[in-house]
């Protein structure tokens, strides 16, 4: 393809992206195919001539959209949303312009100093105090991959935290701790770096969230085992139910537990700390809040505070995946224990100390362009755009789950409704008893029959042996019709899901 023939072709694009937000809502949100059906349509070797673009541009609606789970659809309410905006669709073809690694300031200045400046927007807009900017070069804000990405890169940083603090620790003493609600990156962060996870057992009279006590008994426990936690991974917007771990407590322990490393992750949740409205209850005067004790040694030393912070833009917070901002207090922890300096990755500028050399604080050399479609969200959206699109997130939230509680008969909220996620399960109508077998049963004939309902998408989840269903309103398109529409739907399935079971009782199979 030529210069002249991208020009052409680039406009086709961008209309076709447009007929496609354009007739979003009638496509099914999960494609009606089979494991296979997408794969034999396409060809099992590079053909041996080029293709003519025409050809290739019309397998994409030939064979790419017909297998497309359909996440921006206004009746997409699985996992947590990924919200994507015309902004970023525009910034990732300018990115793929200028592609270029940028792993050192010198690979592109721009690169560097456009994600220090948007990471530090970010933390702004979010609460975090100066702390966490990279302004004055001692905190660190870095644009990840994946919340899983930034975990792993932590728990390497909090490794070698622990490693200078007590020398010759044997790594099979070592583990990474969190709950029985930490996503699964905290036990794949273990296994990938070859540490155990431990999880603390969560209560569901405590929203499922990590309190001090339990906590103060865990490290107890552990300290008596002769097992050394060097990093706690709270969370704040848990993936089953958006509970937030209690950190107003948990820096109150952890003040004692100085060689102790706390993660957030709230790869979900944290974008709803730029609403005030929401701050308090997560924590954001903790996050902020600094260590007195130990302080004076160090920042190395420092316990009793939050020493990073990771949460996805790319999931409710309008920027195309992928987007995972993290913020670091002290920005020597991850360059210590990252930094592999070659005589030809050296430059004047890194070895001057006068810039940023995002290498250091990411896993891979190459780093993808991101910050410049956080970039142009945030201009075109301003503070208050942004704000406005979460709010309506969570007012639509609310539409639903009151509505679900007033409409449909014998459903439970499982837990309170968490920022824009509702979480609730299908109980027993009287005079059967309430049973736990008797709610997972009917909640799981639910589940089964939307996962036939090729016209929304959600997802189900366990919580302390109770299995309950997800609703993450999160699309841009969603609007009150829908969540209505979806009452109204679930009623139905919900009906169906009690005949089935009750058919099944009847038949003595459950
Ligand atoms: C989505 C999510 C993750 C995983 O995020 P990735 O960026 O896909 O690694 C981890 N933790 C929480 C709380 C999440 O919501």
């Amino acid at each position: 393809m030529d210069r002249e023939q991208f020009r052409k072709a680039g406009y086709a694009a961008v209309d076709r992206i447009c007929d496609y937000f354009e007739n979003l809502e009638s496509y099914d949100v999960v494609p009606k195919v089979q494991p296979g059906d997408i794969a034999k349509l396409i060809g099992d070797e590079v053909p041996e001539k080029g293709e003519p673009w025409a050809d290739i541009a019309k397998d994409f609606d030939r064979i790419i959209l017909p297998g497309i789970t359909h996440w921006q659809h206004p009746n997409f309410y699985a996992y947590f949303p990924a919200n994507t905006t015309f902004e970023c669709i525009l910034a990732d073809m300018y990115v793929g312009a200028v592609s270029n690694p940028g792993f050192n300031w010198l690979c592109s200045p721009a690169c560097t100093e456009l994600e220090s400046k948007v990471t530090d927007w970010v933390a702004k807009l979010l609460g975090l105090d100066q702390s966490w900017c990279n302004e004055g070069m001692v905190g660190a804000g870095v644009i990840q991959g994946s919340a899983s990405e930034s975990v792993i890169t932590v728990c390497i940083a909090a490794r070698e935290r622990f490693l200078r603090l007590h020398p010759s620790t044997p790594f099979s003493d070592m583990v990474i701790l969190g709950t029985t609600q930490t996503h699964s990156l905290g036990a794949k962060a273990a296994l990938i770096l070859g540490f155990e996870f431990v999880a603390i057992e969560t209560r569901a009279e405590d929203e499922w969230a990590l309190r001090g006590e339990a906590l103060e008994k865990a490290l107890r426990e552990l300290e008596e085992k002769g097992k050394k936690p060097f990093i706690l991974i709270a969370t704040l917007g848990s993936t089953s139910t958006g509970a937030i771990d209690n950190i107003a407590e948990i820096t109150a322990v952890t003040a004692a537990h100085p060689s102790l490393f706390l993660h957030i992750d709230a790869a979900w949740g944290g974008v709803f700390l730029s609403l005030p409205e929401c701050r308090d209850e997560a924590f954001l005067d903790a996050i902020n809040a600094r260590a007195v004790k130990g302080a004076e040694e160090g920042a190395i030393c420092a316990g009793g505070e939050v020493h990073s912070f990771c949460t996805n833009l790319h999931k409710s917070g309008l920027v195309t995946f992928d987007a995972s901002c993290l913020w670091i207090r002290d920005r020597t922890l991850l360059t210590t224990a990252l930094d592999i300096t070659p005589p030809f990755l050296r430059t004047a500028q890194a070895s001057a100390g006068l810039v940023t050399d995002y290498r250091n604080m990411s896993l891979s050399l190459g780093r993808r362009f991101r910050s410049l479609k956080i970039w142009w969200t945030l201009r075109s959206y301003g503070v208050q755009g942004f704000q406005k699109h979460l709010r309506r997130l969570v007012e639509l939230a609310r539409v639903f789950e009151r509505e679900l509680v007033r409409e449909v008969e014998g459903v439970e909220l499982f837990t309170n409704r968490r920022f824009s996620l509702v979480v609730f399960r299908v109980l027993p109508l009287p005079p059967s008893s309430p049973s736990l077998e008797e709610s997972n049963a009917l909640t799981r004939a639910l589940t089964t029959l939307a996962s036939h309902d090729h016209s929304l998408m959600l997802t189900p989840t366990t919580v302390g042996g109770t299995e309950c269903v997800r609703v993450a309103v999160g699309s841009g398109f969603t609007e009150e019709r829908h969540v209505r529409g979806l009452v109204g739907r679930l009623q139905a399935l919900i009906g169906e899901a009690r005949e089935e079971v009750g058919k099944e009782r009847v038949n003595g199979t459950v």
